[in-house]
């Protein structure tokens, strides 16, 4: 049995901040290291994307910490998808029957600079910005930074929340005796990031209440919409190959590709060519690492221990989850605690859930970019919606187990595996000219396992 009731943080993102507000509620004496200057106080970007989806999983941590009244001035609902087809039709796709079934545009700086306010309330947690770990000493526990000048910090136990590119994961994996420690599969699409403007009376200029998709089969471009009027747009694309990010070089370029995939939505980007060439172009990665934890001294959580593609809007989500699970074993500090049952145990609980969101995520950019505006995939999401409609303890659809349940990511995974069999199978049935009604729907539901 050991005890500690000072804990060091690397990284305060979304998942460090929430963290040092959950550690320190339980009284522990929170350190957290940013390499960043303060958000709040720098005209910085918050990092990646502009603003991003929140959903239950991520709610439900914000709610363990007493936060979610706070957040919600910054949600923007968002219903469904609205798809805008290449004929410039919009087909408007709900994202589940019930009416708590949505998810929320939230500004990512708005959400970091809230939650660092939060943490920063309690006199046991210190934030030190411009402090970038460069070091990890494991043995001798201590962290040691980029500037010199700084201090080294010895701590009892660390938590590395220092996103995808985690210095305390190559210092875990350094002592792993396993050799295939850590895999990064980089996507060979990349994102880019624009704007729509709110219009003379600061208000949306397309629909506010929804998630645009402009799918394209290779490629596809997103909004969310802004607190502010605007929207943020986000061109997912290969980054080499015939139609790609290398091709749309010059202003010429890039503005005829707009003009001919996105018709629609073109003449409302502000300053398309101008922020086309000054946006950088992101990469997408997915990380997977087989160690979590190294001893009851050192746990990774979020990014760093399972960075996944932006293609469910579970990233943040899924760190929530991990800042919830991990909150809900520790102590009050002061309290006995097995440190290395704590880690161990989070580890074995969430990375099979992390993988499972990974594939998922990944899985999903194919819905996005292509299924969304195909007849297979409409005809059998009416299909479930129905199956969920009659059956609701039976069926739910993958997507909303992950956006809006509880239930491990895993789980939901492999339930998705059935009903992806299961909607082929009526689907089929449906184009053999048979009309399905509830006594066929219990029957298909009884074969596949789904009911007793
Ligand atoms: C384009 C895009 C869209 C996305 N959309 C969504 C979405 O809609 N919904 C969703 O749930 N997720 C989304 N995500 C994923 C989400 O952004 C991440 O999962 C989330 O940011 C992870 O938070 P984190 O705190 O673990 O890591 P990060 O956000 O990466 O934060 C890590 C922090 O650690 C700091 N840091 C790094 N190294 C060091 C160091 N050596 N020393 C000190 N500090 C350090 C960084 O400065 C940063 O502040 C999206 C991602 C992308 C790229």
């Amino acid at each position: 049995m050991t005890q500690t009731s000072s804990i060091s943080i690397i990284g305060a993102g979304l998942v460090g901040s929430l963290l040092a507000l959950g550690l320190a509620k339980k009284g522990y004496r929170v350190h957290v290291f940013e390499s960043r200057p303060d958000l709040r106080k720098n005209d910085i970007s918050a990092g990646k994307s502009i603003n991003l989806a929140l959903a239950n999983r991520g709610i439900r941590a914000l709610e363990q910490q007493g936060i979610f009244d706070q957040v919600k001035p910054l949600l923007i609902e968002m219903k469904g998808r609205m798809v805008h087809l290449t004929d410039q039709q919009a087909q408007f796709q709900t994202y589940g029957i019930n009416e708590h079934e949505v998810i929320y545009s939230i500004s990512r700086g708005g959400l970091n600079a809230l939650l660092l306010d939060e943490a920063e309330k309690l006199p046991n947690v210190t934030l030190n910005f411009n402090h970038r770990v460069t070091g990890v000493d494991l043995d001798n526990k201590q962290l040691s930074f980029k500037d010199e000048q700084q201090q080294n910090h010895l701590f009892d136990r660390v938590i590395g929340t220092d996103g995808a590119n985690s210095v305390l994961r190559e210092a875990i994996a350094e002592h792993s005796q396993t050799p295939t420690q850590v895999t990064i599969d980089t996507l060979s699409h990349g994102y880019k990031e624009l704007a729509i403007l709110p219009d003379s009376n600061g208000k949306h200029q397309i629909e506010v209440n929804a998630l645009h998709i402009w799918p394209r089969q290779d490629f596809m471009l997103i909004a969310l919409p802004n607190l502010d009027g605007s929207f943020t747009l986000t061109l997912f694309l290969a980054k080499t190959g015939e139609t790609s990010f290398e091709q749309l070089t010059s202003n010429e370029q890039i503005m005829t590709f707009f003009k001919q995939q996105f018709p629609d939505v073109y003449p409302l980007i502000d300053s398309l060519a101008r922020d086309f060439n000054e946006n950088p172009t992101g990469n997408l990665a997915t990380v997977r690492c087989q160690q979590w934890h190294y001893q009851d001294i050192a746990l990774l959580l979020g990014d760093a221990a399972h960075a996944i593609v932006p293609f469910h809007g579970q990233g943040m989500n899924c760190g929530f989850e991990d800042c919830y699970d991990l909150l809900n074993q520790i102590p009050p500090a002061g309290a006995e605690s097995n440190w290395l049952e704590i880690f161990s145990n989070t580890q074995t609980l969430r990375k099979p859930n992390a993988n499972a969101i990974a594939d998922m995520a990944l899985e999903n950019y194919i819905e996005m970019r292509a299924s969304v505006a195909e007849p297979t995939f409409l005809r059998q999401k009416e299909i479930a919606r129905q199956l969920q409609s009659w059956f609701p303890e039976h069926f739910t659809p993958r997507y909303a187990m992950v956006m809006f349940g509880e239930l491990p990511y895993a789980q939901a995974q492999r339930i998705g595996e059935t009903h992806k069999a299961l909607l082929r199978k009526i689907d089929d049935w449906q184009q053999q000219g048979n009309t399905l009604t509830q006594a066929d729907g219990q029957r298909f539901l009884r074969e596949f396992g789904l009911m007793s």
